[in-house]
């Protein structure tokens, strides 16, 4: 199919991949010409690395490159979209004005999906005259290589929309699940219960943050700590989510602890900053 994704970052890179080396003819579109640029090269690295690991082959590889084109203009990268999938920075009004845009640019059957993390899928829907062909498709970083895709259905979404979410998800090699439009979805609302919970034990002096974070590693057999998993997603990010589903869902669950506030204004941000619960090189 003729895929558009709107914003070529972290996301929208991985999401333009895995769409083009699944045979989408893919427009990668974004407001700066150099992210496009580091885009097509970081999809490059990204697929050599397959090809090194036996993964992904070489003609697919080459085949999957020649899939993606990049431009500037976002209606006309939307203009023969069958697909859209937006992965713009995460803020409301942002992907409402993208959508407006899309509305009228994009063809009038086009599915139209967006990668939000946290915001209601509803609130960006609204923004086009026919809801129902719209949907979140909430891939995870690194897209090329995480396995789920949550499918976001709003109270309007049609059936045949989530079903041909569902079919391009598993033909890019992915496991679909179907979500309510609910805040936090299903991945969120999980995975930041168990990570302010840890910083909430770390808090009260419970263990230290290795150990904590060992305590899942070792013992559910999580791939890694959720104080881990927090510094590679970000504090900030994770305290905005936090503040957004403390919000909206009322829960003590989703309390802001103090130690991740008093963190984020002391500029400790995690990864990205070389220091958040542990220290990065
Ligand atoms: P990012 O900041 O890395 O990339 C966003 C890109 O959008 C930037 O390159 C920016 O130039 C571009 N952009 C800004 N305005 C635009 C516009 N009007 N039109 C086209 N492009 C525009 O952000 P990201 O981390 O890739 O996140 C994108 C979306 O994916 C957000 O909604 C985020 O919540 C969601 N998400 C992020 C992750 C993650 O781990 N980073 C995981 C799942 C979902």
């Amino acid at each position: 199919m003729r895929f558009t994704v709107i914003g070529a970052g972290t996301m929208g890179r991985g999401i333009a991949h895995v769409a083009a080396l699944a045979g989408h003819d893919t427009v990668l579109t974004d407001v700066s010409p150099a992210v496009l640029d580091s885009a097509l090269a970081a999809i490059g690295a990204n697929l050599d690395k397959g090809v090194e690991k036996g993964k992904v082959a070489a003609a697919d590889r080459a085949a999957a490159l020649e899939r993606i084109t990049t431009e500037t203009d976002l209606a006309a990268a939307v203009r023969d979209a069958e697909v859209v999938v937006e992965a713009a920075p995460e803020n409301l009004d942002l992907k409402r004005e993208i959508f407006g845009t899309l509305d009228a640019a994009a063809p009038g059957d086009a599915l139209l999906a967006t990668n939000t993390s946290s915001l209601p899928v509803h609130a960006i829907a609204s923004a086009v005259e026919h809801p129902q062909r719209v949907l979140g498709m909430h891939f995870f970083n690194p897209v090329h290589l995480m396995p789920l895709l949550e499918i976001v259905r709003t109270a309007d979404t049609w059936d045949e929309t989530i079903d041909l979410a569902r079919s391009l998800g598993e033909g890019m090699g992915k496991e679909c699940i179907v979500v309510r439009d609910a805040p936090g979805f299903a991945t969120s609302r999980l995975g930041v219960v168990l990570g302010l919970e840890a910083i909430r034990m770390l808090e009260e002096e419970v263990a230290s943050a290795e150990d904590i974070d060992k305590a899942m590693t070792l013992g559910y057999r999580h791939p890694m700590g959720p104080l881990r998993l927090t510094d590679l997603v970000g504090l900030d990010v994770r305290l905005a989510i936090a503040e957004h589903l403390y919000e909206t869902l009322g829960s003590e669950a989703f309390r802001p602890p103090e130690l991740l506030r008093r963190k984020v204004a002391a500029g400790e941000l995690g990864k990205k900053t070389g220091k958040g619960f542990h220290r990065w090189e």
